[in-house]
């Protein structure tokens, strides 16, 4: 057997190196993003992933996955001022340079609309916040437990 011959067996009869993979479903990072700026588990799909405003249901109704794990914190928060801020700033500085209004009238259009359009944002921004939790396997969602410090093995403190 040459080496060639060698390396072709062995490299057919190995699997993909994946790491943090521990055997469970595949878990696509788009799909399960995707799923969850649309306020759906990121997991089946079907189900809902907010039983209130903001507010992420414990378990999914359609195929009980725990969404309880998720820790989107601050993150939705920032990425919506990211997106909005640059949408709000830049209609501002279009309608600055086209039409002339006082100060006053940008105020009375662009306040609002920003205020409104980071409600209406932030709750699928978090959708999907906790979608990109859910296919990374971050804070529990992998099986692992929460309250076991992996470098040691023992509890956190
Ligand atoms: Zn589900």
């Amino acid at each position: 057997m040459t080496v060639r011959e060698a390396a072709k067996e062995t490299a057919g009869s190995q699997k993909p190196v994946r790491y943090g993979d521990t055997g469970d479903a595949e878990r696509p990072l788009g799909r399960s993003i995707i799923r969850g700026l649309r306020c759906r588990c990121p997991s089946c799909g079907n189900g809902r992933l907010f039983g209130a405003f903001l507010k992420p249901v414990d378990a999914c109704a359609k195929c009980g996955a725990d969404m309880h794990h998720h820790r989107s914190d601050d993150l939705p928060p920032y990425i919506v001022i990211v997106i909005i801020g640059h949408v709000a700033l830049g209609g501002f500085m279009m309608t600055d340079m086209v039409f002339d209004m006082s100060p006053w009238a940008h105020l009375a259009i662009w306040a609002p609309l920003t205020v409104l359009s980071a409600l209406l944002t932030i709750q699928p921004v978090k959708g999907g916040v906790i979608g990109l939790q859910w296919a990374l396997r971050m804070h529990g969602f992998g099986g692992e437990r929460e309250d076991i410090d992996p470098g040691r093995g023992g509890p956190l403190e």
